[in-house]
């Protein structure tokens, strides 16, 4: 079983096989597979708790409904192992609160039905066998909440949400890794020691002393790029703030509905615990610098109730009786990559020195994305089999992120 403790100077571990640094979901799902695969693993989170930057700010859905074939290969065997998380984990009976309560693309747009079907036909080629498209009449059939205007969608029911809470804490609970909270990683020290000879890192530093290691995984979320510049590495990330807004609950919000999203505002809601999160992402919203308080818009819920009316008119009477302590914003980041897929893998400038970052959508993602490191480093998987390696913009592999709702046109 995996141990959380803040370390003393004293009980600062110091070798590890790997060290991951960044306690987030994808940092903890990394940390379990590699204690799997038999490394003696460490995980750095600088926080004083396990998932409390940007994977405490999801709405914790999870859809096979990706047309980028890269992605769909990280989503499938994530949600399998959600699915199985119990198993997987290998501890009995234990609970995310998994909801196959569906996601739904909806658009009143002529000009994107014929997007809805080219999706759906791209999930069919990716292997995504059970999503559906939908037109108007049975849209408004099997979603009477939708506006007359709703024109075609398209639709899972296996989509849904969890618990990144107890997701993450499961991750460690099942891992036999140590995962040391309050501990900033501050430096990474690199020399040529290590196997070939080739330069390499040789030990991660912390306020408490330094661990030694010749594996080092970044998974440090909008923070990926200084830790980066740690080992001297440039990564190409941009950080981009995201609110989304809890609305306390009200009888007005069907609470059966799907995650239901507004794909030509990129505006969406689900229902939550009686109440919803409803959110937009805002296209024109700058890159910034990595935050760990981020600024809220005051007129943000406002903006973002306005688009959802559009499609979904039961809005409009909550949005008018709303009170102040009905509305609860909250904002995290988003950490695009050039083309919007993630980096998972080794830098070819320093041995040891993997990645597991730029994520929009890392919840989902995170127990193949960390399943995928080990695999690399374990040596089972080539970086070459890797469509996500980081080297694949310096060789010149093209993708296109195509994805409804990352918030990139
Ligand atoms: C509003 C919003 C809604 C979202 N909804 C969804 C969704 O429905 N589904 C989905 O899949 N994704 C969603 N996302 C995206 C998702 O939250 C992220 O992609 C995911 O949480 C990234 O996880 P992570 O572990 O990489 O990052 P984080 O959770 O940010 O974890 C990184 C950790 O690294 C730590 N760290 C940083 N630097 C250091 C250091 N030097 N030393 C030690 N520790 C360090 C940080 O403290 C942090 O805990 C949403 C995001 C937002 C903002």
């Amino acid at each position: 079983m995996g141990s959380i403790f803040t370390p003393t100077i004293e009980t600062l571990p110091k070798t590890a096989d790997a060290v991951v640094i960044g306690g987030g979901i994808v940092g903890v799902a990394t940390a379990f597979w590699l204690s799997r695969a038999g490394l003696d693993t460490v995980l750095l989170e600088m926080r004083d708790g396990l998932s409390t930057l940007t994977t405490a700010q999801s709405i914790e859905c999870f859809r096979a409904q990706f047309t980028e074939p890269a992605m769909a290969e990280l989503a499938l065997p994530s949600i399998e192992v959600f699915e199985h998380f119990a198993e997987v984990t290998g501890i009995e009976g234990y609970d995310i609160s998994l909801r196959h309560q569906g996601y739904l693309f909806v658009t009143d747009q002529p000009e994107m039905v014929d997007d809805m079907r080219a999706a759906v036909e791209k999930h069919r080629q990716l292997g995504v066998t059970d999503s559906e498209f939908l037109g108007h009449d049975e849209l408004l059939a099997r979603f009477p909440y939708l506006s007359e205007k709703a024109l075609a969608a398209t639709f899972r029911q296996q989509d849904g949400w969890l618990s990144t809470h107890e997701a993450t804490q499961g991750f460690a609970k099942g891992s036999q890794a140590q995962f040391l909270l309050s501990t900033p990683a501050t430096g990474i020290q690199l020399d040529s020691g290590g196997s070939g000879g080739a330069w390499g890192v040789s030990a991660v530093e912390t306020p408490l002393g330094s661990i030694s290691t010749r594996t080092v995984v970044n998974a440090a979320g909008p923070f990926a790029g200084v830790v980066g510049k740690m080992a001297g590495v440039e990564l190409p990330l941009e950080a981009v703030r995201r609110q989304k807004v809890f609305i306390s609950p009200r009888p007005e919000i069907p609470a059966d509905a799907p995650l239901t999203i507004d794909v030509a505002q990129d505006a969406y809601w689900r229902p939550e615990t009686g109440g919803a999160y409803i959110a937009w992402v805002d296209p024109d919203e700058p890159a910034g610098e990595p935050k760990e308080e981020l600024p809220l818009d005051w007129d943000y819920p406002a903006i973002v109730l306005d688009k959802l009316v559009a499609l979904n008119p039961f809005w409009e009477g909550i949005a008018d009786s709303l009170r102040g302590e009905d509305v609860h914003p909250s904002a995290g980041q988003y950490v695009y990559t050039p083309d919007d897929q993630p980096l998972i893998g080794p830098l070819s400038d320093v041995a040891g020195f993997y990645v597991n970052c730029g994520y929009w959508a890392g919840v989902m993602l995170s127990p193949e994305a960390g399943r995928r490191i080990t695999r690399l480093v374990t040596g089972e998987m080539q970086p070459e089999e890797n469509a996500l390696r980081p080297t694949r913009y310096a060789e010149g592999v093209v993708y296109e992120g195509d994805s409804f709702l990352r918030g990139r046109h």
